[in-house]
């Protein structure tokens, strides 16, 4: 069977696998994703993709996970904190040189898929992934498929405003996207740490943003990856303190850890092309 290629194209790695035809990873490989030169970051991934077919002696799919998307108007990359990709035909380039038709989708959308498809929330319907890292990202998988939306944009909660903001919210934190409030200037690494780690703020933060989600899409599964996913206590504290915002006499939503850990956005990429 054909093998699967994935790609996680970082701001600052660059990691690739290769899933043999039972989904067993068969190949792994991490370089330092080029600085700021979109040309260099090209030849990069090639150059991964090549050492890595040499070393399979076979040819594979090839999906890659960007920290942004495809705009559905022009093909070109937008929304990426990787800013030196913004606005460049990145699938029609490596389709180029790689001579093969690629998929790229949104890391947040890869690391959801990774964990619908055999993570946390393998069998279930509708998954909501989340990315709580240097930023905050998600994607949302249903039957089996990324839900990815007339505008590229579904799952682009973390730059929704934070709900019901409190005394200790404000003043609403300027966000790199333009606008005030947004839920990445709350949830991210970083904004943790300038909180000075309240994990407990950090707690009540998330219950409000995510019982939006709930009351929203119903997922079966909210699987948290990044960083922040490793914090332990929020697993058994944040399905408690999102009861009274979930409009429901019940909530049978999971908050779930990833299985893959740093692998999802990777397995999720090789899994662009189907299982
Ligand atoms: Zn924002």
């Amino acid at each position: 069977m054909r093998s699967r290629i994935g790609i996680d194209l970082g701001g600052t790695k660059t990691e690739l696998i290769a899933l043999d035809g039972s989904g067993k990873e068969v190949f792994r490989r991490r370089v330092p994703t080029p600085q700021g030169d979109y040309a260099a970051t090209v030849a990069s991934v090639v150059a991964l993709v090549g050492n890595a077919e040499k070393e399979l002696e076979a040819k594979g799919s090839i999906g890659v996970g960007i920290p942004g998307a495809l705009s559905r108007v022009t093909g070109l990359v937008k929304n990426a904190n990787s800013t030196c990709l913004i606005g460049h035909d990145l699938k029609g380039d490596l389709e180029k040189a790689l001579a093969r038709e690629i998929r790229i989708e949104n890391d947040a959308n890869c690391f959801a898929l990774s964990e619908a498809v055999d993570g946390a929330g393998k069998g279930a319907k509708v998954v909501f992934g989340v990315i709580l890292g240097t930023g905050v990202g998600a994607g949302i998988v249903v039957n089996g498929e990324v839900l990815v939306g007339p505008n590229a944009i579904a799952g682009e909660w973390g730059h929704n405003p934070l709900p019901l903001p409190r005394k200790e919210d404000l003043p609403l934190p300027d966000c790199y996207c333009g606008r005030k409030g947004c839920i990445e200037g709350y949830l991210s690494g970083p904004a943790l740490a300038k909180d000075g780690e309240n994990i407990e703020r950090y707690e009540e933060r998330l219950a409000r943003a995510l019982a939006g989600v709930i009351n929203i899409l119903d997922p079966e599964v909210i699987v948290l990856g990044g960083g922040i996913s490793n914090i332990q206590r929020l697993y058994a504290n944040v399905p408690v303190l999102w009861r009274p915002y979930v409009f429901s006499d019940q909530v049978a939503t999971r908050l779930a850890p990833p299985r893959h850990g740093d692998s999802s956005g990777v397995r999720g990429a090789a899994w662009l092309w189907g299982r």
